[in-house]
């Protein structure tokens, strides 16, 4: 058992426990791997909005990756380069369009043909100009839970390739408020299959060529984020293999010396790092089941509730003989049945006042977070 959840006792619970010095190490490891081939790296910034995160990751010097003007704002007031911003999202205000031009961030990525035209329009308003990539949808399967697959041609992200000529009319009659910068990509999350990023990589080479034939400079080539961290196992694979991760888009993108590459990532950065802190209410005992009643539910952590998604839960005092196992359902204190960390897991005899850790919650956890039910405000420790 680790021995990073030590001293926790005295914390009122629920809280969220954040290990810095992971955070530390993950972005050693993904700068380091991603430095050997000149690649850039931007944090998903809706994964993790916590300050103390952003100001860890921003000292790293990445880029940020937002998807409101908030975020945008807030990634600027922590420590991120405005020059080093992108903006994504398929439904981008007027008022967001016009905080990310008052900042001449690094570049939209574009969803929609008539979104080009808002921003070419308010772009001239303001008297600038905006650095565009084109979102295209590079219709690939990710592999993944389909709430959380966004490449194929059934979602809403991206531009369809039926369009881009249409595209390419409007950067023609808008040369002083729009700069094309590049093209930008993004499939989905939690995806663990390196071979759906070896078929993007031939997507984005064919994608390549086909704006260089047309006559333009592609500037940079985004190709988002979406690499999987091991959520059963997040002793065994506390970082993930960046190293591998980066190599495969050196051997299989084909480009020019001269274009840049962007990465969009969020959970591979923060997912590990984070843990939900929760103590054993009531155990209830039916008749062939047990409960674990926790002070922590959905409304702190609503993955399991979205997306079925499954974290690793783990006892972390030692009031008991550890030996003794016994199968719970992990459920919390909400009023839907919803509300459930896991069923049937093994864990050892439990009592009321036992603490648990719920792993690997450091990405689109503390972000989700809720006060449906009137729940309290959220805490937070940090390790150093
Ligand atoms: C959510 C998102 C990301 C980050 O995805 P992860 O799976 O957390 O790495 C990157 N780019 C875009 C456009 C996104 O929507």
């Amino acid at each position: 058992m680790k021995n990073i959840f030590d001293n926790l006792q005295d914390h009122s619970t629920p809280f969220y426990y954040y290990d810095l010095p992971l955070l530390r190490q993950t972005l050693n490891s993904a700068k380091q791997e991603a430095d050997k081939y000149g690649f850039h790296i931007h944090y998903a910034v809706k994964a993790n909005n916590n300050p103390k995160i952003l100001q860890t990751i921003s000292s790293f010097g990445l880029g940020a990756d937002c998807v409101s003007g908030q975020e945008i704002q807030l990634a600027i007031d922590n420590g991120f380069n405005k020059h080093q911003v992108v903006f994504a999202g398929v439904g981008k205000t007027d008022k967001e369009i016009k905080i990310a031009l008052q900042n001449n961030i690094q570049a939209f990525n574009v969803e929609s043909v008539q979104e080009l035209e808002v921003i070419a329009q308010l772009a001239q308003q303001m008297g600038v100009k905006a650095n565009i990539a084109l979102r295209i949808n590079p219709n690939i399967d990710a592999k993944t839970h389909h709430y959380i697959t966004t490449g194929l041609d059934e979602n809403k992200f991206g531009i369809m390739a039926g369009e881009l000529a249409n595209c390419l009319s409007i950067f023609e009659q808008n040369k002083n408020n729009l700069d094309f910068v590049g093209l930008h990509f993004h499939v989905g999350s939690q995806i663990t299959d390196l071979d759906v990023f070896r078929n993007l990589c031939i997507k984005v080479n064919q994608w390549n060529s086909y704006f260089i034939d047309k006559g333009f400079t592609v500037p940079i080539l985004n190709l988002g984020g979406g690499l999987g961290i091991n959520y059963a196992e997040p002793d065994k694979e506390d970082i993930v293999d960046f190293k591998a991760f980066f190599s495969l888009f050196n051997e299989f993108l084909d480009i020019d010396k001269s274009q840049q590459i962007h990465f969009e990532l969020g959970r591979c950065i923060v997912g590990n790092c984070g843990s939900l802190i929760s103590r054993v209410l009531y155990i209830k005992n039916g008749l062939n089941k047990n409960f674990a009643i926790l002070d922590a539910g959905m409304t702190e952590l609503l993955r399991p509730a979205l997306y079925q998604a499954v974290h690793k839960v783990q006892k972390i005092n030692n009031t008991f003989d550890q030996k003794q196992k016994v199968r719970y359902d992990v459920v919390g204190p909400i009023c839907e049945s919803s509300d459930c960390f896991g069923k049937d897991i093994e864990l050892p005899l439990l009592e009321r006042g036992d603490m648990l850790a719920i792993r690997s919650a450091g990405a689109y956890g503390e972000v989700m977070s809720s006060r449906y039910n009137l729940r309290e405000e959220l805490n937070f420790v940090f390790k150093d």
